[in-house]
């Protein structure tokens, strides 16, 4: 895989800021990158999710989502544009298990955005 390809696309997440799919990724980039392939978008976000470069956003029901901002903050969905939007979760939680050790947790909300509200 070539490294500039990489780097393109991972610019490209940063510079949506909308927690794009793989596909609002490709149609940014295919303009000016006529050789790019949506395989290629697919395997480097990929790639760049496990190397910690940016976030992946598992939405149920719908594609994939890739966050640049790397500090632990959630995601509400919105039910009418499904615009993902960072949001902060105060998490409170009953193991009612005595032993139970939490190790982590990933969270996806739904909800209507403000934009959809008006
Ligand atoms: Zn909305
Ligand atoms: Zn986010």
């Amino acid at each position: 895989m070539r490294r500039g390809q990489q780097e393109t696309i991972l610019a490209a997440v940063c510079t949506l800021r909308t927690h794009p799919t793989a596909d609002e990724i490709y149609e940014k980039l295919r303009k000016d990158h006529p050789k790019l392939s949506l395989g290629t978008v697919y395997r480097n976000l990929g790639a760049l999710a496990q190397k910690g470069d940016i976030l992946r956003i598992s939405v149920p029901e719908s594609a994939d989502r890739f966050d640049f901002r790397l500090d632990k903050h959630e995601h509400m969905i919105c039910e009418r544009c499904g615009r993902a939007y960072d949001v902060d979760v105060d998490v409170k939680i009953d193991f009612r298990e005595p032993d139970a050790e939490l190790k982590g947790y990933d969270l996806v909300l739904r909800g209507i955005c403000a934009k959809c509200k008006m």
